[in-house]
């Protein structure tokens, strides 16, 4: 059993799922991915500008890859970056263009004598993908190693001999040490920032005693689970309340108080796991949301519930006892007024001797 003073100090463990966080980096990396696709569409349109100052072989390929297909292509991922239900389109284009581009490069310049002027662009090419285009470590380095495959396979064909070589590849070197190290220093940062935020996430959600959700959780999930639910027959909540609770703090003082609260969460989780949702409403107020039960399968759990609750064992105090008010959701109805229809059954159960079930049309 979970004594109180650990259930003080649990720390919420959240399931670290790959693909939340790389949806979650890639949308808080999109301002700095939208300004640097703007800027690397200007400057291949100025590249390509360049290019034609200088008498170069296949010069009109040149014009169709620098100042066409890489500044669209680009500019398609600006336009992109503004629908998140395209992301995943963006993710292939933005792995895709670095390296057509640096194929592109090889196909224009390898093999002449002028291949070391156009080579920064593979280098830069390199860092941008793992630094700035907002891609997480794995699909930065697919889209290097396809670039890498390509230019050192041409650059050793073309020049096996070439001692010039091994500056080019000092400088493929360079680029991948420095983009790794950035990009993987960059994803440490932003999975911990990550995890912080699911953490404040979650602990604005729960209450700190009980683990269960809070007042504000409840009524964000009664709205969530209202739309999924809206086809179904039923939709019933139960609130609780410990019969003479305040006794326990009088003769056992809030500490012991505090175990019972934890012990008496802990079986109501138990009991409803899949069905519902708890939820602490304040005190040794519980709220109970049955997302798929009319009001006799609502009546019939919570009696279910009720000799449950008298039936167990709290630590010191012995046995305790619950009263619960069930009522079924009124299309149109209110959260606040669905809660105090609840209430109301809750206290006619308190009148007519405690430990009992009273419902609510
Ligand atoms: P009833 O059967 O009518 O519900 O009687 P009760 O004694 O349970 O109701 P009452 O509203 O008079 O007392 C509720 C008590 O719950 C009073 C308060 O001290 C105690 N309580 C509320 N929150 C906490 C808490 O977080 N920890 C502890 N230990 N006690 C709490
Ligand atoms: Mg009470
Ligand atoms: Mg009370």
């Amino acid at each position: 059993m979970t004594s109180a003073t650990s259930m003080y100090n649990a720390k919420p463990v959240f399931a670290d799922s790959n693909k939340e966080f790389e949806q979650w980096s890639l949308q808080s990396r999109l301002p700095q991915l939208r300004y640097m696709v703007f800027f690397t569409a200007l400057l291949y349109l100025l590249y390509g500008y360049f290019e034609t100052l200088i008498d170069l072989p296949y010069a009109n390929q040149r014009l169709l890859f620098h100042v066409v297909i890489i500044p669209l292509s680009l500019l398609l991922i600006y336009r992109l970056s503004f629908y998140p239900q395209y992301f995943k389109q963006m993710r292939l284009l933005l792995v895709f263009a670095p390296v057509s581009a640096v194929w592109a490069n090889l196909y224009l310049n390898v093999g002449s004598s002028s291949f070391s002027h156009f080579s920064p662009e593979i280098y830069l090419n390199i860092i941008w993908t793992f630094t700035m285009s907002g891609l997480t470590f794995r699909y930065a380095l697919f889209a290097v190693c396809c670039s890498l495959s390509g230019t050192l396979v041409m650059s050793y064909l073309h020049g096996p001999n070439d001692p010039k070589l091994y500056l080019h590849y000092l400088w493929i070197l360079s680029a991948c040490v420095f983009g790794v190290v950035s990009s993987i220093v960059l994803e440490r940062m932003m999975r911990s920032l990550y995890l912080q935020q699911l953490e404040l996430a979650h602990s604005a959600s729960v209450d700190g005693l009980t683990g269960l959700w809070n007042r504000e959780k409840l009524l964000q999930l009664f709205n969530q689970t209202l739309n999924e639910a809206s086809s179904k027959a039923g939709y019933s909540i139960l609130m609780l309340d410990i019969d003479h609770f305040k006794p326990v703090n009088d003769q056992f003082g809030h500490i012991v108080g505090d175990k019972v609260l934890v012990q008496f969460s802990q079986l109501l989780k138990q009991q409803v796991h899949k069905l519902g949702h708890v939820g602490r409403f304040g005190g040794e107020e519980f709220c109970i949301l049955l997302p798929h039960y009319t009001l006799h399968q609502a009546e019939q759990f919570a009696e279910h519930l009720r000799i449950k609750i008298s039936e167990t064992e709290f630590e010191t105090v012995g046995v305790k006892t619950a009263s619960i008010g069930v009522c079924q959701y009124a299309p149109n109805e209110s959260f606040e007024t669905l809660i105090t229809r609840a209430d109301k059954a809750l206290y006619m159960a308190k009148d007519q001797g405690r430990n009992r079930v009273q419902s609510l049309n």
